[in-house]
This record gives C-alpha cells, structure tokens and sequence, in this order.
C-alpha cells in the first residue's frame, strides 16, 4: 500500500479513524493483538548453554582441563574430579553474574525506551511507543523520535533528521499536504511520510499510524539489530590487561619452579600440579566478572535514586567530575512558574496570586492576548500540559478573562513559527477580524531586536532610546528579582505572514514577570558538592540578571560579576575563554553552541565536565562533555539518546547523589580487587617459599583451586556492594588519570599477600612441629602432612575471610566503620568458614582433598592463626594515621 500516494482523508479513511478522536480502547486492543507489539525484534538472546560454554573460553580453563585429563590418566581420580567440579562451578557461577548483570542492564534499558504523545479517546496521552498501533495519532514535535511509520496528515514547518534511515544527516522538510504518485519515489523525498527511528529536529505535525514493529522500513533492514552495547568500561580494560600481565607472570613463574624442581630432583608430578595450582593462583580469573556485577548491581542502586546510566563507563566518570554545568530551569528550579507583574510602558501591574482581576488598559489586554494567543499550552480543570512558562501565561489569562479556547476560536491561527533556543523567540499568525496579526513572544533582548515601534498608552510610536531604555530598565528591575522576563510583541498584516517575515518590524507591547522558585533541597546539594571539590556552574537561556540572582540565592555564585552572557562569550576568542573559564558561575543567554564553547573550555583544563541538557541542539554539547546528563521528564528523545545518564526527576540533587555514587562503586571495586590481590598473592608465596627452600608443599593444587575460586567469590562481590565511606564527599575528586594503585592501593595488596602467605606457612609449621617434625626434616609421615597441610589449608581460606573485613577502609579501623554494617561480607564470611569447615568433615570430600578433621582446639587456633593478618593491618591503619595526623 502507497500510503503516501493518497490524500490525508483517504489515508485515515482507510485505517478507519478519526483524527479528532483516535482509536477507541476496544479498537487499540484488537489492533494490539492483530498486529502485535510496536517493537524491532532484536538479536536473539544467547542461550544458558551459550553462556555456559562462553565461560569455558578461558586460559586458565584451558590450563586445568589439561590438568584434569592429565590426573585421569594417571590415576589420580578423586583429583580430576574435584577440578572438573571447580571448573564447572566457576563456570556456573559466571554464568550467574552476567546474567545478573545483563538484567539490570535490560531493566535500565526499559526504563529509558521512548514515549510517545497519541490522541485516543478524544484526549492526547503519552504512552510507551510499543503500544502504539495502526490508525493510532501520533503527535509530533521538536525532539522526538518517530514512534512508527506515519503518514502526516497535518504539519507545521516540520524538519526530520533520517540518518538512521537514509544516511542524510541534513533534516529533510516535511510536508503533510503533498502527495506523491510515483511509487517509486526514494524514501529520502517522501516529504509526506514520516520513519520509525528517525527524530524531529523541528516543527510539529500529527500523522496516522501506517506500520508498526518490523512492519516498518527501519523494521525491514533492521533484522537482528543489536541494541545491547558491551563496551568494557575504562577500568575494566585497565583490569583485563593487569590480568593478562599477571598471567604472563605466572607462567613465568612455573616454568620457574618446574627448572627449580627437576634441580631439586622433586617428584615431577607433583610439581607439574604444583605449577599449576600456583597458575591458578596468580591468574585473578575473577575480576572481570566481579567488576562486572559490582558495576551492574551499582547501577541498578543509582536507578533507584533516579539516576539512570546508560552507559557502565559513564560510572567511574561519575566519580572523577569536579565542574557541573547544570541548567537552571527546571534542574535547579521548580519549573513551577507564576506571572507576578505585567509591564506596559511606564506601568507595573501586579497580577493577584488567586482569583480574577480586570486589565485596565487595552495595552494591558493586548499584551495577555498576546502571551495566550502565542502559546502551544494546554490547560484543563486546573491541569496544565505543555512548556511551564507557557502554562503560567494561559493561567494568566484566565485570571483576566481571556481563556486560551474561546481566544483560540475566535482568532484562529494559521501559521506559526516555533520556538527554539536559539532565536528565544516563537510567533504565531492569528485571525484578527477581516485581517491577520503576528503574535510574537520570547527574551526581551531578542524581541527588542526585531523591534521597530511600541505601544505607548495605546498609540504606536517609534522605537527611541529612551523608550528602549525605560523598557530595560523594566526588565532589569524584575530580572534583579530572580524573576523571568519575557516581552511581547505584535504586528498586523492583511495577508498571512510566511514564518521567515514574522519576526520584524514588531510592535513592543510590554513584558510580564514570573518568578520560578528555586528546588529548596538544591542549595544544600550545591553545599555538598562544594565540600566535595566540585564546582556547579550555571548554564542557561535565562537573562543574566535572573540567573545571577538565583545562582546567589543558592549559593552558586558571589557576585554578579562571575556571570557572563552568551553575548560576551562571542566576543572572546576562544584563548581569552579557556583563560578565564575558571573565574565564571553563572552563563546567562547561551544558545546550544555556547555550551559546546563551554565544556570544552572547562575540559581544556583538565577538568571533567558533567553537562545537563533537555533540548534537541543539546546533542553536542551532551557528547563533548565527560558526562551528558539529559532530563528525564523534560527532555527530548534527541537529548536522552546522546547523553550517559538521564535523571529520571530532573533535578540537580540528583547529580551530586549519583556523583557520590559513583565515587563509591569506584571505591568499592578497588577494594574488591585489592582483596582478590591480597589472596592470590597470599597463595602465591607460600607455595613460592616452599619450593625456593625446600620445603614440602604446604597446599595442594586442588585446595588452592577451592579458595581461589569459591570462597574468595562471595566477600570480593560482598566488598562491591559495601554501604560506602561516609565522608566520600568530603575528599576533592579523583584525579582521572590517577592509576588504579595510587593511594597506597598496591602497599595494601602486597602487605595483604605476605601476611596471608606467611600465617599458612605459620600454621603449616605448627601443624609440623605439633608432631615433632620441622619444615626441613626428611621423610615426613603421611598423616602429619596432612595434618599441617590441613592447618594450612584452613588458615589460608579462613585469614581471607577476615582479611576482607580490613578492605572496608583503606584508613578507618573496622570498628569505627563498623564491624557489622556490611551484612553481605558477614554473610560470605560465615558462609565461607562454613563450607571450609564441611570440606574438612565431611569424610568424603575430606578424602577428596586430603584433608582430615580438626579438633576444637585445633580449630581455635587456626581461628586465631586466621585473625592475625587482619589484625596487624588494622595495626598498620592506626600507626599511619597517627602518622599523618
Ligand atoms: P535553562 O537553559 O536553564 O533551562 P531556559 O529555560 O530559560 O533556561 P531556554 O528554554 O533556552 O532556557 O529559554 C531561553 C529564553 O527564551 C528564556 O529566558 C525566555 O526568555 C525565552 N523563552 C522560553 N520559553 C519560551 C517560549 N515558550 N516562548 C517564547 N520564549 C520563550
């Protein structure tokens, strides 16, 4: 069907629907279910087994495989069996953290997919666009995406970007009324026609639903797109290839052993397991998968605080911000606006808080039907939908008897020119009696320019400078009041006017005055983040008197003088900018390029920038910022698609909550991978000493296999989601350079390694010297090896254990952060002395690692043995904290 070969009527006809009224509730329901969900079928998921088998696409699996086939080919069953299970746990465990944190990607993912404003019932809603359906009416403007594919059926200066379409990335002009008879006309020029996937840059229309789902063009060369993006974070990069530098390492350090040993004339099995087992050891196989899922599980916390970070980068970024450039409309206000006074020439006229009053002046009269007249806003019982400023004009308007309806029925319009930021300006052509009148509204400084005359007690006069001045000074004297100006201009005409002749030789009526009251809980975020070595930083549309005055009262700023206009910026070169970029708080009257000016000035410091945005021309300056943070109820598609996180109640806290959040999923991955460190280096010289002084092995292959791999699992993921430092937002913002190690990281995993390494052999010697022998006696009994291997093997898993608790804080003892305040980590501890203290009793798998029982005592001294490394490490804290004090 050639849609856009027939004329609107017919179209709609055809899909049976009125364009007024939109589908009936029954009639959506049907069609649901006829055509199915308005959704692109993306690539197909991988499988549990896909998953599984992915996990065993490892060197380290490799490694013990062939360990495994070399045990069953010796005989050694009960070893080759207990590998083959860690292999498997491990892999089950993988498979169970990414498809943890696939979900909460997924969910994250629904939570940003785009609405859609249709009619149905008579009314205009805003739904998920998957509900959407064949015949539905679909309203467009400025920054959304296309829902569908449509067929317009009306329009005004409507401009669509179609690249994801047709590659063009130069808005096509769309028009409603044009039809094309050729069928073969290239998508590209279908000026009456509008694609799924492709996004208004401007204007706005309303179209039927001609195709939904796949039944869409993007839908036809769409199949098997794949939405999920799985870029590796910044880190977990850096962690990869810290893994595989340790893996080299290890290798190294086997071939190392194995020349050692065939020196020593050791058992060459034994050795080869040995080797093996130190592999394992050193390969921190788990950090991926544990970064992962700390990241994953750290996002799905930010959601829930409003935050929604769409990309995992985006998290460690987070941390690192120390300039938020923040819009103040709406972000750091209420967007709650009310028209407080009126200004004719020379006349102030309060507007009452409740009730109606009479305008007295027909210049009064003119300047409200104006402001009603040139206005997109809806109001309803009260409830208003729309741009808030243009609400607070309509409520206006029926303060003084001039409702938006009977307004609108009496002087239609028929032709308009919306608004954008970058004019700050947006004009209307309505019917006035026999003739048409051009209705223009916006910044005063804008319509000041397209200005010739003004009304001056009802009489159109020439624009002097005087008058100009009077009419500055205004607006200056409400602006100083933190309130919004916006000025108001007309001009009659007896044709109606084309949208590029609107805008000049425009009679000034007047200015209102609304005041916009600042979010009350932002001043002491801005408070915070100050604490925190961030710098908020004002970016707005606003006149610089407004914003420098709200920007004081919540303590952005000190002075007029940190605030600079849009203006000024353009007069700097872009040196004189980045030189004195640092000096400023507030950016009044910046259009969306000024704030790509802005951001990279900042960054040219070094500086990492987070950017707010909402509108469509925010795109840029989203991208070039570190972080493009877009608004979560009044932004645009546009905005939303380019930032790295949306605020789902587009509010500044906000920001400064997800910073601390950041902040401490940075800090919390550290702590889990110094943890992991600690024990791997731990395992690593014991075995390391043993074999370098002749000594028996203190560990087998198989049990160092269990503690790598099982119990070290539990408190590393417990480390990742710890409750956060409490004065993480009193330390100035890591430098992003920074390397991983800085700050004494490296020290505490080495520190960590020896303690652990050295209590094993400790216990390994106890466990010796209970029975008379000594690490260096000849022939060692059976049974007494396997007592001290025993001692051993717990003291190193249990010390693990404890040694966690100690990576809470790099500097507080663990009773000042509180002994029990991570219930997780206690958790994991306990489950992990459980299952260490099964591995030993439990005769069968005692015999499978060759292990033996303990006795109570036995056990309290292993206990003890255990809590040393924690406890010197705490002493380790306290010393250097008196040291720096
Ligand atoms: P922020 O950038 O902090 O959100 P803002 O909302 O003031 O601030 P814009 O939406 O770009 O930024 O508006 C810039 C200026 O344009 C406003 O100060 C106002 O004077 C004018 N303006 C805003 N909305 C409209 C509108 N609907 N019609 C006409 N002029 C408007």
């Amino acid at each position: 069907m050639n849609w856009f070969s027939q004329n609107a009527e017919q179209v709609l006809q055809e899909l049976n629907v009125d364009p007024k009224q939109g589908l009936s509730d029954a009639e959506i329901q049907s069609r649901l279910e006829k055509y199915g969900e308005n959704k692109l079928k993306g690539k197909k998921k991988k499988s549990l087994a896909a998953l599984f088998f992915a996990q065993l696409k490892d060197m380290l699996i490799y490694v013990l495989l062939g360990a495994a086939v070399i045990t069953l080919l010796i005989g050694e069953y009960a070893d080759a069996i207990i590998i083959l299970l860690v292999v498997l746990l491990n892999a089950v465990i993988g498979v169970f953290q990414e498809f943890k944190a696939e979900k909460a990607i997924e969910a994250l993912q629904k939570m940003t997919t785009p609405r859609a404003l249709v009619r149905r019932g008579g009314d205009v809603v805003e739904i998920d666009s998957k509900n959407i359906v064949p015949g539905d009416i679909v309203v467009l403007d400025a920054g959304r995406y296309i829902p569908a594919d449509l067929r317009l059926t009306e329009s005004a200066n409507l401009q669509i970007e179609e690249s994801a379409l047709t590659g063009e990335s130069v808005p096509s002009e769309k028009n409603a009324a044009r039809l094309f008879e050729d069928p073969k006309t290239p998508l590209g020029d279908l000026a009456n026609m509008a694609f799924m996937s492709t996004l208004v840059t401007y204007g706005r229309a309303e179209g039927v639903v001609v195709g939904t789902g796949m039944n869409t063009e993007i839908g036809k060369i769409a199949k098997g797109l794949d939405e999920t993006q799985t870029d590796l974070t910044p880190l977990q990069k850096r962690l990869a290839g810290l893994g595989k530098t340790l893996g080299y390492l290890a290798i190294g350090i086997c071939v190392l052993i194995f020349i050692i040993a065939l020196i020593q004339r050791r058992d060459l099995f034994e050795m080869f397991l040995t080797a093996i087992s130190l592999a394992v050891a050193a390969i921190p196989e788990g950090l991926p998968a544990i970064v992962a899922i700390v990241l994953a599980l750290g996002v799905t916390r930010m959601s829930k605080i409003n935050a929604i970070v769409k990309r995992l980068p985006a998290v460690e970024t987070l941390g690192s911000v120390n300039i938020i450039c923040s819009d103040k409309t709406g972000t750091l206000t209420q967007n709650k606006m009310t028209v407080l006074h009126l200004y004719t020439h020379r006349k102030f006229l309060d507007v009452p808080s409740e009730g109606t009053a009479t305008a007295a002046e027909s210049t009064q009269k003119k300047l409200i039907q104006t402001m009603v007249l040139c206005n997109d806003a809806t109001l309803d019982d009260g409830e208003g939908t729309g741009d808030p400023t243009e609400i607070a004009l309509v409520v206006l308007g029926n303060k003084y008897h001039f409702p938006k309806r009977e307004l609108e029925a009496a002087h239609e319009r028929v032709a308009e020119r919306p608004f954008d930021s970058d004019r700050k300006l947006m004009s209307t052509v309505n019917k006035e009696g026999d003739h048409y009148r051009v209705h223009t509204k916006g910044a005063f400084d804008s319509i000041l320019k397209i200005a010739t005359h003004a009304l001056v007690n009802g009489e159109k006069v020439p624009l002097t400078d005087d008058l100009k001045a009077d009419f500055l000074r205004a607006a200056e004297e409400m602006s100083d009041q933190a309130l919004r100006v916006l000025g108001a201009a007309y001009k009659d005409s007896d044709e109606v006017v084309e949208p590029d002749q609107m805008e000049n030789d425009l009679t000034i009526l007047g200015l209102v005055g609304m005041i916009d009251p600042p979010r009350l809980e932002v001043k002491d975020a801005i408070r915070q983040a100050k604490e925190a070595g961030i710098t908020p930083v004002m970016i707005t549309g606003d006149h610089q008197h407004t914003a420098a005055a709200i920007a004081m009262q919540l303590g952005m700023a000190e002075s007029l003088d940190q605030s600079i206009s849009g203006s000024q910026l353009d007069a700097m070169s872009d040196d004189e900018l980045k030189q004195k970029i640092n000096h400023y708080r507030v950016f009044s009257r910046v259009s969306p390029e000024h704030k790509v000016k802005i951001v990279n000035a900042f960054r040219s410091h070094g500086n990492i920038v987070s950017m707010t945005g909402d509108g469509v021309n925010d795109a840029p300056s989203l991208k070039n910022a570190d972080i493009g943070v877009a608004m979560g109820i009044t932004g645009t598609d546009v905005s939303k698609g380019a930032s790295d996180m949306i605020l789902t109640d587009d509010n500044f806290t906000t920001i400064v909550a997800a910073i601390r959040e950041g902040r401490n999923i940075y800090n919390n991955i550290k702590k889990s991978v110094v943890f992991l460190l600690s024990c791997n280096l731990g395992e690593i010289v014991a075995i390391l000493a043993s074999v370098l002084f002749f000594w028996p092995m203190p560990l087998l292959p198989t049990q160092i296999l269990w503690i790598n791999l099982i119990t070290d699992t539990f408190p590393a993921i417990a480390l990742g989601v710890d409750p956060g430092d409490k004065d993480v937002m009193k330390k100035k913002p890591r430098d992003a350079k920074e390397s991983f190690f800085a700050g004494g990281a490296a020290f505490r995993a080495i520190i960590g390694g020896l303690l652990i390494g050295i209590l094993t052999l400790v216990a390994f010697y106890f466990g010796l010297s209970e029975h008379g022998y000594q690490l260096w006696s000849g022939s060692i009994p059976e049974d007494v090896l396997t007592y001290a291997e025993t001692m051993a093997f717990v003291v190193l898993a249990v010390s693990q254990l404890f040694y966690s608790l100690s990576m809470r804080s790099a500097t507080h003892s663990i009773l000042h952060v509180g002994l029990f305040s991570n219930k997780y980590l206690i958790g994991a501890i306990i489950l992990g002395i459980v299952l260490q203290f099964a591995v030993i009793s439990i005769p069968i798998l005692a015999g499978a690692f060759h292990v033996q029982m303990l006795t109570l005592r036995d056990w309290i001294i292993v206990i003890a043995f255990a809590l040393v490394p924690l406890v010197i490490n705490e002493l380790i804290k306290r010393f250097t904290r008196s040291a720096n004090n």
